[in-house]
């Protein structure tokens, strides 16, 4: 009989990402790769340089106005679709209209790269 480690999956701890890790005996991977690692390393440093606590966290200005107005928009586009499908009784078009409107706040969303400049452990 051989050995044949089973894979499971694991959630990194700087980008949330989920990976494959070796189940068995050995410390668990935090990250998905070496230099996200080093990116939590930094932010940690930076976090205590900078007296970031436990509940807090530096990101940049531009990634949080990034981050603000899309779910500004994200919360227009839901309260439009609503108020569309809501009234009357919608066609097959504007319930894939209201989707596609949906979809596309949700993938501006998606798109905001939210990385912490400095984070506590
Ligand atoms: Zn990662």
């Amino acid at each position: 009989m051989t050995y044949s480690p089973k894979r499971t999956t694991a959630s990194c701890e700087w980008c949330g990402e989920r990976f494959a890790v070796r189940s068995g005996p050995g410390r668990k991977p935090k990250y998905c790769r070496p230099s996200h690692r080093q990116r939590a390393y930094e932010a940690r440093r930076l976090a205590n340089d900078r007296g970031i606590g436990p509940d807090e966290v530096l990101i940049a200005r531009r990634t949080w106005v990034h981050l603000r107005d899309a779910l500004y928009r994200l919360e227009a586009a839901s309260e439009d679709v609503a108020m569309d499908l809501l009234q009357g009784k919608p066609t097959k078009a504007e319930y894939v209209n209201a989707l596609g409107h949906l979809s596309a706040a949700v993938r501006e969303l998606q798109d905001v790269a939210v990385e912490p400049i400095a984070i506590a452990d």
